[in-house]
């Protein structure tokens, strides 16, 4: 059986999430998301989306790197 990484719950219905040649193990998304999913650099709320990305800095949304200064962005869709 796999304890999830983020809470440590003993959970038979627990998933591996594979990323950057680790593998994590977690019983819910919502653990997932808070263990791996980046931080908007403009409000902070989880990227659990595409996100935007520009000179290394994460954003959950063109807006949010606008508001941060950055210009030349668009959508990745
Ligand atoms: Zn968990
Ligand atoms: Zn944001």
């Amino acid at each position: 059986m796999a304890k999830c990484e983020q809470c440590g719950n003993d959970y038979d219905k627990a998933f591996e999430v594979r990323f950057g040649g680790k593998t994590h193990v977690f019983d819910s998304f919502e653990c997932a998301i808070q263990k791996m999913a980046p931080e908007c650099n403009h409000c902070g709320c989880k990227i659990i989306g595409h996100g935007v990305e520009n000179s290394g800095k994460m954003f959950c949304c063109v807006n949010c790197a606008r508001e941060s200064g950055e210009s030349s962005l668009r959508d990745r869709v």
